[in-house]
Parts: structure tokens; sequence; C-alpha cells
């Protein structure tokens, strides 16, 4: 538009009624039911003297680009209001109407037309470049033939040039009222407007000023593809046709839908049907010249120990048939679901004229142990220590003392975030790594997993108590682990502490501490006083001194999981442990059978970083599924080389899981015969992570006998859902639910079906009380009634340090002093009891649903909104079977 814009339109005089301009006005109708009324023109012109047309013909021909930004109609009237004042615009509309109505159509079919030529064109032209690469003497032709195409187009463009400054010489002859004008019909706003509606601005702009423009750009890019195919004859016949009327067109001045569609009719007839049997024809061609051309490409077949005939056919890009055929011809019986070794698969490839590449087992997957690094890579690592004991001894105090110890969140007051381990940073700057450790001995399994990343293990021993099962089982899996192991012993500022037995008894499991001139390191600690905690730190430090810690950061990463677990929003999340390497956002890996990408690291203080070095525990975003605790994450090179180790790992643990099923019928049968005598115990089990999963499974599987064995149904990580309900209570088992709850909609099944629940956060409860289930002794049973369900609305503080929180009471009722488990995403964050209840400015005893209120909570400040609150009353009573 702009250059026609800055045209001194504006001193013209204004049109007369006396000048031969009719106008229309023409209904528009757009989506949502929006209309416009647009006023058109039609002008019209004598043509007197013929010497004139040359000249008037490139001054009219209204140029594209400036018709093209019209999808908005508001500057079609222009012309119209310069041409003729609007006020006299609608008198004359009825008989222009239905001419402008026909012409509208025509201009639209020929549009239509013209477009469908166009894009058969381009797709002959596509087609006509491949050919053209092949054929070096077409090549030639295309060069001479691009040329002149180039000659024509630069026509077009000089005539588009002259044409954009055709609005001023078009409305000058005019103005000055010259009889000699040639007699056009232009429609020049009403096309623009039709095709703004259809907002093809494309479109537009080959069809608003006339069709004209159109064909003379394309033509001379059209012509060569058509001409080189082997029906010449006609095609030059059909090329004179088009030239002439190219010339013709070219000649005969401004081309308007009139003139076009008067004129151009030969041309534009051939283009509909014409159009469509040429591109029948050329689709024929194609598909036939293809199959006589395609030629056989020899590939590299990339073939492993075994492999299905399907599987090779793809690789090979042949059909699975011929193979089983050609099999046949060799005296092979298979379908293509078939596997066949490698060496058969060899005869086949080169049957077919590829290249085999055999690969083993062993190329496939990563072997992290191979690669060492060189000793002039390695730099110094923070150590991984991981704190062991016996249940109540206090590591999780200890832990939570360590934590508050370090100096990076005492500065920056960051909110600790759940990954399964943290680093605290020492007040001399260096950095130690601490594994949380599940409390239990049915965490062996995750335990001894701990000690395999672990440098150092803290052994945590109440003075008060002593030497206790789980702590002689520590001493043992560190022992295993070849770990060096602290001895701190806790609750020393009980005063029945008594650490001297602690350090006698610990000689009868050969630990000797070096208050006993022995090389095992002891501290006396108090993870409540903070007593002794600065000694811990000194002595794991120069424990790792030591040791040597050392890794190669600046390699690709390798990493353990940790923990691993779906989360509602993040998708499959992972808290990993860098081993070696350093991890970065935006890296391609491999855990276990998963494969992924880094989509975003969190740090355990909640903050997003880029890159984690040796040592560091992360948790990582964007893999691909839910790994398993204990994988080994390893950075590839590239996401085919991810999903082919991925895709590989899965095959080999389906493999394994399917060839324990029964081998033969003798097996079978003994089966058969052991079910009769055994009962089984059935269990759906759900937890909050994967590793209390595998945890809890094994110490299930633990429990089992020879009369009775525990017959896990299901296992998963996450909230009970409906269908865990349903499994269960078809197989009359409870549902244990360790650190999770049902969603709503189980709940609700849970009611109707009266599946029982049973829920823990401690899996030696869990193991415990399962094993008294088991064996029939049970003591009395602890039944929790839900008496309240409540949503956490806002958070407030209270006091210096403790959070209160806002809360609607759904339904039910909350009483203080209750318990009362909170749940986020249905995994309970905290256990804990209503420590105060108020109602506006007042405290209450009781709050009932329907109700705002606000709580403290007991021990926890661990709140966010959107929380839930389930308040429970706890009765004991005797058990019955
Ligand atoms: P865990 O089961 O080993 O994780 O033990 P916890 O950390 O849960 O601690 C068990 C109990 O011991 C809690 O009630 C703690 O308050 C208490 N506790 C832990 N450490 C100390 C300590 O140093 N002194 C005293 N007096 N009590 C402690
Ligand atoms: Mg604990």
């Amino acid at each position: 538009m702009s250059d026609t814009d800055n045209k001194p339109t504006l001193g013209r005089k204004p049109l007369g009624l006396k000048r031969s301009v009719e106008a229309g006005e023409v209904k528009q109708t757009f989506s949502h039911g929006r209309t416009n009324k647009v006023v058109v023109e039609v002008k019209r012109r004598k043509i007197v003297k013929p010497g004139a047309a040359p000249e008037a013909k490139e001054a009219v021909a209204p140029p594209p680009p400036a018709a093209a930004p019209a999808p908005t109609p508001a500057p079609a009237p222009a012309p119209a209001a310069k041409a003729a004042p609007a006020p006299t615009a609608p008198k004359p509309a009825a008989p222009p109407k239905t001419h402008e109505s026909r012409q509208e159509m025509q201009a639209r079919l020929l549009r239509e037309a013209e477009e469908a030529r166009l894009s058969a064109l381009e797709e002959a032209n596509r087609r006509e470049e491949e050919e053209r690469l092949r054929a070096i003497e077409e090549e030639k032709r295309r060069a001479e033939e691009k040329r002149r195409a180039e000659e024509e187009a630069a026509a077009a463009r000089k005539a588009e040039q002259t044409a954009a400054s055709a609005p001023a010489e078009e409305a000058a002859p005019a103005a000055d009222s010259q009889p000699e004008a040639p007699v056009e019909t232009a429609v020049e706003a009403k096309p623009a407007d039709t095709a703004a509606a259809d907002g093809e601005d494309k479109a537009a702009a080959d069809a608003s000023g006339t069709p004209a423009p159109a064909p003379r750009k394309f033509t001379p890019v059209a012509r060569p593809e058509v001409k080189p195919r082997p029906d010449r004859a006609k095609k030059d016949d059909r090329k004179a046709t088009r030239e002439k009327t190219v010339d013709d067109r070219r000649r005969g001045g401004k081309l308007t839908v009139n003139r076009a569609l008067n004129e151009d009719e030969g041309a534009r007839a051939r283009s509909l049907a014409a159009l469509k049997r040429a591109r029948e024809k050329e689709r024929r061609a194609h598909f036939s010249g293809h199959q006589q051309q395609r030629e056989k490409q020899v590939r590299d077949v990339v073939v492993p120990e075994a492999i299905t005939v399907q599987e090779l056919a793809n690789r090979m890009a042949e059909k699975g048939a011929d193979l089983v055929k050609a099999l046949f011809k060799m005296g092979m019986m298979v379908t293509v679901n078939q596997t066949i070794d490698q060496d058969t698969a060899e005869l086949l490839v080169e049957e077919f004229g590829h290249n085999i590449t055999r690969v083993s087992e062993s190329d496939i997957d990563i072997d992290t142990s191979v690669d060492v690094d060189a000793d002039e890579t390695l730099e110094t690592r923070p150590p991984v220590v991981t704190i062991m004991g016996h249940v109540d001894h206090g590591k999780t105090s200890l832990l939570d003392a360590l934590r508050g110890t370090d100096v990076v969140r005492g500065e920056a007051g960051g909110i600790t975030q759940h990954i399964g381990a943290y680093q605290i940073k020492t007040k001399n700057g260096g950095l130690i790594t601490f594994l949380d450790t599940p409390g239990h001995s049915a965490f062996t399994e995750m335990r001894a997993r701990g000690a395999n990343v672990t440098d150092i293990v803290v052994l945590v021993v109440a003075a008060d108590d002593g030497i206790m099962p789980q702590t002689v089982e520590a001493i043992n899996h560190t022992k295993a682990a070849g770990v060096p192991m602290i001895v701190a012993i806790n609750k020393s500022d009980k005063p029945e502490a008594n650490p001297q037995r602690v350090r006698e008894r610990l000689l009868e499991h050969e630990i000797v501490v070096e208050a006993m001139s022995g090389d095992v390191q002891d501290v006396e600690v108090s993870a409540k006083t903070g007593a002794g905690l600065e000694d811990l730190i000194e002595k794991i430090l120069l424990q790792a001194e030591l040791l040597e810690l050392k890794a190669n950061p600046n390699r690709e990463a390798e990493a353990t999981v940790i923990e691993a677990k779906l989360d509602k929003g993040k998708g499959p999340v992972a808290s990993v442990l860098v081993t070696r390497g350093t991890l970065k956002r935006g890296d391609i890996l491999v855990v276990g059978t998963e494969s992924g990408r880094v989509r975003a690291m969190i740090d355990d203080k909640g903050r997003q970083v880029k890159e984690a070095p040796p040592s560091m525990p992360v948790e990582v975003l964007g893999l691909g599924g839910v790994p398993m605790a204990g994988d080994t994450l390893t950075v590839v090179e590239n996401e085919q080389r991810a999903r082919e180790v991925s895709a590989y790992r899965r095959e080999k643990a389906t493999e394994k899981r399917t060839t324990m099923a029964p081998a033969s019928i003798d097996t079978m049968f003994s089966a058969l015969a052991d079910k009769q005598n055994v009962i089984e115990f059935p269990l759906v089990v759900k937890a909050d992570v994967q590793g209390s999963v595998e945890a809890i499974n094994t110490a299930l599987h633990n429990l089992s006998n020879d009369e009775i064995k525990v017959r896990i149904l299901h296992s998963g990580v996450g909230a009970i859902t409906e269908s865990d309900v349903t499994l269960a209570s078809a197989s009359g088992a409870p549902i244990i639910g360790f650190n999770v709850r049902p969603n709503a909609k189980a709940r609700e099944l849970i009611e109707r079906n009266k599946t029982r629940m049973m829920y823990y956060d401690v899996i030696y409860h869990l193991t415990e009380e399962i094993a008294k289930e088991m064996a029939g002794e049970l003591g009395p049973e602890r039944i929790e009634h839900v008496v309240g369900r409540a949503e956490i609305k806002e958070i407030f503080s209270a006091g210096k340090k403790d959070k209160a929180a806002g809360l609607l009471v759904l339904d039910g009722y909350i009483k203080k002093g209750i318990h009362a488990r909170l749940t986020r995403n249905d995994v309970i964050v905290s256990k804990t009891t209503i420590a105060s209840l108020r109602r506006f400015k007042d405290d209450v005893d009781e709050v009932r649903a329907g109700l705002e209120c606000g709580v403290v909570l007991a021990d926890t400040n661990d709140i966010k909104p959107g929380d839930t609150l389930e308040v429970f009353e706890v009765e004991e009573r005797e058990r019955t079977l």
C-alpha cells in the first residue's frame, strides 16, 4: 500500500457523477456473524485511440502488492471515495449489483482455477526439479529456460513496477476526463474484499487486481516443467498457445475480470478441466516413472545376535514377505514374527544385496565400568555420607541437626526439598552430601544400595539404648560394602546415657573405636542440643581427606538414582546423585530402562540448577518413565542412542520376566501341588516412592514361609486409585498405603466395597503387623476413624517460627488435640495433631463442616495452600479374625 499512498492523490479533483462511474454495495459476511457493507465502484472508460492502449495497459493494471494487504475491508472503499463521493455512491446501486455479483462469482471462479493451476504447476515444478537433478542435459535446458524465465519475470516485475504507479496515472486521466480512455470495467475493490473474507491474503494478492498478473508471473516458471515431458509434441502446441496468450496479455494492456473472461476464455477453460486431466496424467507418469527409476539402495544393516524376520525386513527396507520367501527358498519355514540368528540374517542380508553390520549385545548396552577416567582428570569431590542405625536412635534427628549447620541454608533460608539427599556447606567451605536413609531393616536393600554410593557411614547408636539388632545389621552392611565408619553416639544429653558401654559393646562386633585405641572414629553427639555436631563434621571431613575422593567433573555425567516417583505436575522425576562428570540441563540420558532429556534440575533447596557436579544430589525432570531406585543414569551423545539402549534394556527386562514362567510341565505340576498346601496372603501395595515399594515388597516376601505366602497382587508408586481398590476387593486383599492415601474416587469405592485399608508410615510397623496377622497372633487393632476433612486455603505466620493455616472444613468436624494427617496430592506430608484451633480470634474446641477456621499443627510447618487435612480418631480394639 505504501507505494501508492505516498502519491499526491488528495489534491485531485473529486469526480463528478457525470463520470461513468457506477457504484454498488456489497454485503460481506464474516465469521461470528459479523457483516460489513462495502461500496464498490465500476469505472467505465472508452477506447477511442487504439494507439494510447499500451501506455494505458500498464497504467491501469492495479498492483497486486497494493491490493494484497486488504484483509480488512477498510482500505477498499477508499478508492471509491476518491473516485466517487460517498453520498452519491448508493444511488446507481441497482443495475450494477446484478452485474457485479456475477462478476464476483466469475472472479472467484477465476481465482480458484488459477490457484488450482498454480498449485498443480508448483507441484509439477517440484517433481521436475527432482528429475532435473538426475539428467544433466535436462539441466542445461533448464538453465536456458531459467534464463528465459528470468527475463520474463523481469518483464513481469517491470510491468508490476509500472503498475505500482498505476493508481496515480489511472486516476489522472480519469480526472482529466479524457474521452479517449479505453472502455474497461475494473473491479477494483470487490475482489479484494471477498478474498479478504476468505482470509487468503495471497489469493487476494493474485486475484484482487485482475487474474492477469498472476499468470504472467507464473507461466514462465511453469513452462519449463511441462516442456521436457515425453508428450512434447502436444506440449509444444500448448506452449505455443500459452505463449500467445501471454503475449496477448502483455500486449493487451490492462487486464480486468471482464477482459480476462472474454479474452482468456480459452486458457481458462483449459485450466479447469484440462488441468485435472493433466494432473492425473502427471501423477500416473510420476508413479510409473518412479517405479522404473527406483534403484536398489544398498544399506548397512545392523543385525544383533537374534532378530525377528520382520525387524530385519524393516532394517533392510524390504518387504517381510520377500524375506520369508527367500528363507523358504533356503529351506527355512518361518513366519515374519519368528526370530532368526545372526548367521541366517547375514545370508539374507547378502541375498538382498545389503551390507551387514554385526553387533553383539555388549555393543548396545552401556558399560560404564570400562571407561575409566585418567588420573590427571580427577578432581576432589565431596564425600557422600549415609547415616545408619537402629530405629529411634535418632537418625532423622541427627540429619536434621546436621542440615541446620549448613552455612548456605542458614544464609539463604532455603526451603528444604525432599530429594532423598542433601548437601551442606561446612564452615570452612567444604561440602558434604548426606543421603536420607530410611529407618528400618526392610530398607535393607536401599541401605545396601546407599552404601554403594556411600563413601562414609555414620553409625548412630543411642547412648541410652546401646547396640540393637539393626545396629548390628548396619555394621554388617558397612563391612560388606567396605566403607569406613564413624560411630556417632547419640542422645548423649540424656542422663541415662552411657557412651562407654556403647563403645565396649561395639567391640563384640569387631569395631574398635579410637577411644578404645582402635581406628574407628567415634564422637559423642546430641541431635537435640547440637553438641558434638561440629566434631562429627570435622571427623567426616578428615575421613574424606583420607579417602582421597576424586572424580572427573569434565565429562558426560553418570549418576545413581536415589529415589524416583511419578509427580502429578512434573511427570516422572528421579533424585539422582552424580557420581562423575557434570550433569547439565539439556543432557540426553538413559536411566535404567528409561530414556529422556534433562528438562530441569532442582537441588535440595528447591532451586533450579543448570549443572550438577560430582557428589551433588539433584532432582531430574524430563524422563520418559519412572526408573528404579539404584539405576545408573548415563548421559549419551544423542537421542537415538538413548532410545536404542533403553529399548534394549527393556527387551532384556521382558525376557527376564517371561523366562521366569514355569518352564516345563513338571514344574507346572509341582507349582500346582504347592499351591494346594500354601495359604496365600494377597496384598496391594502403594507407596510414595519407588524405593519404598521395592523395600516393602522385599520385606513382605521375606515374611513368606512354607505354609503362608505373601502374594503382592500389585505394587506401585502414587495415590491409591480406583483400579487398585477394584483389584484388591476382587481378591479380598487389603491395600497397604505407605505414605499415600486414596484419591476421591477410590475413597468412594473403598467405602462401598468395604475394602480393608492399612496405612503406614514406618515400614517396620507394616512388616510387624503383617507378620503378626500372618502368624495369627494379633494384638489390639488400631482403628482410625476419619472424622473430618478440610482444605487449606491460606497460610499465616503464627508466633516467631510457627505457621498457621486458614482452612475450610469440607466434611465432618475438626477438634482440638485430635490426630491429623496433612496430604498433598494424596501423598502424606506429615502426621501430626491439631495444636490449636481458632475461629476468628477465639480459641474453640470444635469446628464443623462448612465453616472456616485457623489451625496450628504440632511439629510441622510444611503446609501449603491446597493441601488437605484429614483428622481422625484412633480406637484400639481387640482383633478378631
Ligand atoms: P530414627 O528413627 O533413627 O530416625 O530416630 P528419630 O530421629 O526419629 O528420633 C527418635 C526419637 O529420639 C525422637 O523422639 C527424637 O526426639 C529423639 N532424639 C533424637 N536424638 C536425640 C538426642 O540427641 N537427645 C535426645 N534427648 N533425644 C533425641
Ligand atoms: Mg527416622
